[in-house]
């Protein structure tokens, strides 16, 4: 029998106790990895991942939080940068203290997480960070000018680090969801004043007609993550039901145009 893919590595899920980071620590479990999560509170998790209580937006529990999944697992291999929060509004909405905070989770937490977790990267057979970046850091979209802008440094923050540790064996790379129904979108539809419309709304924003389920998500971030992909760096992978690169035609209506030789019959 051939050993389980992930088999002997270590992975680590930031934001794991919910959503997409859950269901990707699940699967990257699945698939043979010891798995660390990471979260706030990472409270009553599902059989086979361990819990590790800390807040990305302080230098001080993210080394802890490293050393001590180090000192679990032994070694550390994968770091999956999954965590964050949203943000609503144009660039009016929000003041300079929700800047910070937004920007403090969703960009400086990945920076945190990736700075203490190098050290022992450098020292795996099978090195590799994943970052959840957005859609919204490279298509335009209504309302999210913060988040946007969060997402926007994910991804050139991803970039940069590829280039950087690909001669350390490490290998970096993000995946972009589109909209994935977790608690983090059910938060936004309760606020809106009309929560099926919007529902609604989101589903058909979507080419495939329907939101991103948090499993596929996972899916594709054990794909970039696994020993299989030595040669994937610096990649962005889209998993947005084709909301970045397709460009569907309006529905058909179905008025009758008048060809000209009919017309002239008249
Ligand atoms: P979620 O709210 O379901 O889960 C986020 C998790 O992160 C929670 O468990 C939360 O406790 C944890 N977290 C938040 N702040 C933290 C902190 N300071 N320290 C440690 N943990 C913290 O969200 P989700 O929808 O699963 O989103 C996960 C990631 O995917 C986020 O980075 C988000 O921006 C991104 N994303 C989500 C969507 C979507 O539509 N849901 C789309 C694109 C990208």
């Amino acid at each position: 029998m051939t050993a389980p893919e992930f088999d002997g590595l270590v992975a680590v899920v930031t934001g794991g106790a919910s959503g997409i980071g859950l269901a990707t620590a699940e699967e990257l479990s699945a698939r043979g990895a010891k798995v660390a999560v990471v979260d706030l509170a990472p409270g009553v998790l599902p059989e086979g991942l361990q819990g590790f209580a800390a807040d990305i937006t302080s230098r001080d529990q993210v080394d802890r939080a490293v050393n001590a999944i180090v000192a679990w697992g032994g070694g550390l291999d994968i770091l999956i940068n999954n965590a964050g929060i949203p943000a609503v509004g144009t660039v009016e909405a929000n003041d300079e203290a929700e800047w910070a905070r937004v920007f403090d989770v969703n960009v400086f937490g990945t920076v945190r997480m990736s700075a203490a977790a190098l050290p022992h990267l450098r020292r795996s057979r099978s090195a590799c960070i994943v970052n959840v970046c957005s859609i919204a850091a490279l298509s335009g979209m209504p309302d999210r000018a913060l988040y946007s802008a969060t997402k926007g440094a994910v991804y050139s923050l991803t970039l940069a680090m590829a280039t950087d540790h690909v001669h350390e064996g490490v290998r970096v790379n993000c995946v972009s969801p589109g909209t994935v129904h977790t608690p983090f979108v059910d938060r936004n539809l309760a606020r809106a004043d009309d929560p099926a419309a919007e529902l609604a709304a989101l589903n058909a924003r979507q080419a495939i007609g329907r939101m991103v389920a948090p499993e596929e998500v996972a899916s594709a971030v054990a794909y970039l993550a696994s020993p299989q992909q030595g040669s994937t760096t610096g990649v962005a992978l889209n998993v947005d039901g084709g909301f970045t690169n397709l460009r569907l035609r309006p529905p058909v209506t179905t008025t009758r145009v008048a060809m000209a030789d009919e017309s002239d019959a008249s």
